[in-house]
């Protein structure tokens, strides 16, 4: 009895040693990033993120981030309604109506960059970012809503769940697509009254940070009365004026002026007087201008939209700093998007200088919070993420086309395509020669790039290959999906 019952003891202790063992490599295995930081590049596909390069750093990839070590790409279709109102997506089964990127398509000539199969189309930004902070891919406009009109749960609402913090930052208005996808849910990204009374008043976010002031534009005070402004993208008069009162209100701490910006981003992490939630909304009614947009000519900046508005703005830097001082305070880690929002808007008005002003605001932040991880966390427990939600602009080289009819536009009809040319190297500072062949979204892939714990989650979720863009872009031309970039946060994180 006894020899059996010390057998069993033997049997107990190797099995529970075995287990013990077996859920060490299962914990080794384990992804263990405490802080996720996605940065969203919004309409800046590889051409576009190259001009941003040159323009800052006169190499085609000198940029901090451009050095990560997983660079890849991001194929970011959105699903197709069809007029009978289905909605079919399976990218497991044929192929050629569900793969929304195929190279061999793409390459063809200008027209397959809006190439679509039958159950796909080119997206937009609400759909994209929907993709990014789900996992799912969705309809057009829909904020964190299924293609069947489900509300989705998100990476931030996962991340509440898990005691973590959550933080959005954007150079664009706080309810506008992108910043909206990830936090808020809609049914329509137009409801900017909604999403942000969602963001503002329901939503546990730590840090909300972006433009939409009713009362100025550009730092100047808009010139009508209160009850002409324009509330919309803070959730509409009524709770802008509690919150903006800055008496306590749901726990934000409430600031509009660029010396508040810069002074929380001058604080340290564990500085005692932290505030506890920020919303930060930047003095402008529309989109927040690049006031450090040139690198080597800062008064440039000033000649270009004057004093008064570059002391009242401040920098995505400023605001990612700030933001990432605040998320600290959670010892359970955080989620923090950055949206570097114009460089669409500057591609849409085929804007190159313009362009690589945004840009440079936007790698500035980057460089930034690369800089702040590596003082005040570390790569073993944050995973970094740039990558941007579409293309915007069908940028190209020079000499991409002759403009036959010199309108500055490219139609196939009236010009003539010649072949995909590069951006041209181009010094430091000088905006690259390039031609836009669309004003509008495309379907290029999109640049990611990916450093920290879990950064090789990427490479198991490939898509698909494209060699000519791993030779265009000097990649291996392995890419995911846009929803794909949830999946690498939820594996790297352990949230899901
Ligand atoms: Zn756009």
């Amino acid at each position: 009895m006894r020899k059996l019952a010390t057998r069993v003891l033997v049997l107990v202790f190797l099995a529970s040693a075995f287990l013990a063992l077996a859920s060490d490599v299962a914990k080794a295995d384990e992804p263990k990033a405490k802080n996720v930081i996605l940065f969203i590049a919004d309409g800046n596909g590889y051409n576009s993120d190259i001009m941003g390069s040159y323009w800052r750093t006169g190499e085609e990839f000198g940029l901090e981030y451009n050095k990560f070590p997983v660079k890849g790409a991001s194929a970011h279709f959105m699903l197709h309604k069809h007029s009978d109102g289905t909605v079919e997506w399976d990218p497991e089964k044929e192929p050629e109506k569900n793969m929304g990127y195929v190279g061999e398509e793409f390459w063809k000539g200008p027209q397959g960059a809006n190439w679509r199969p039958t159950n796909t189309q080119t997206t937009d930004s609400a759909a994209s970012a929907t993709a990014m902070n789900t996992g799912v891919k969705t309809l057009g406009g829909y904020v964190n809503i299924s293609k069947t009109g489900e509300k989705l749960e998100n990476f931030a609402d996962k991340n509440y769940k898990a005691g973590r913090s959550v933080g959005v930052v954007t150079t664009a208005q706080i309810s506008h697509a992108t910043p909206a996808g990830a936090s808020a849910h809609n049914e329509s990204r137009g409801n900017y009254q909604q999403i942000g009374y969602e963001q503002i008043h329901d939503l546990p976010l730590t840090v909300l940070m972006g433009s939409g002031h009713p009362a100025f534009s550009n730092g100047k005070k808009v010139d009508k009365p209160a009850d002409e402004w324009n509330y919309n993208f803070v959730g509409g008069r009524e709770l802008w004026e509690k919150v903006s009162k800055n008496d306590g209100y749901h726990g934000w701490t409430f600031f509009d002026d660029r010396p508040d910006f810069a002074a929380l981003a001058a604080k340290t992490p564990g500085s005692a007087d932290l505030p506890k939630r920020v919303l930060g909304v930047v003095r402008t009614t529309g989109d927040v201008p690049p006031i450090d947009g040139d690198a080597d000519n800062p008064d440039s900046m000033i000649e270009r939209w004057g004093k008064e508005t570059v002391d009242a703005i401040p920098s995505l830097t400023e605001m990612t700093v700030g933001a990432l001082n605040v998320l600290s305070q959670n010892e359970n880690g955080f989620y923090l998007m950055v949206e570097g929002g114009n460089i669409d808007h500057a591609n849409h008005a085929n804007n190159a200088a313009n362009s690589v002003l945004e840009h440079a605001g936007f790698s500035k932040a980057i460089d930034a919070a690369i800089e702040w991880v590596e003082k005040y966390s570390s790569w073993d427990e944050t995973i970094m993420i740039m990558t941007a939600d579409h293309e915007t602009g069908q940028i190209w080289g020079a000499g991409t086309y002759d403009d036959d009819n010199d309108d500055g536009k490219f139609k196939e009809k009236d010009d003539t395509f010649n072949e995909f040319m590069p951006v041209p190297a181009t010094e430091k500072g000088k905006v690259p020669e390039v031609q836009y062949l669309s004003g509008s979204h495309t379907n290029a892939l999109v640049p990611v790039y990916i450093k920290g714990v879990g950064a090789e989650k990427y490479y198991d979720f490939v898509r698909g290959t494209d060699e000519k863009a791993g030779e265009f872009w000097k990649f291996d031309g392995k890419f995911i999906f846009n929803s794909d970039i949830y999946n690498i946060m939820s594996a790297a994180s352990g949230i899901k």
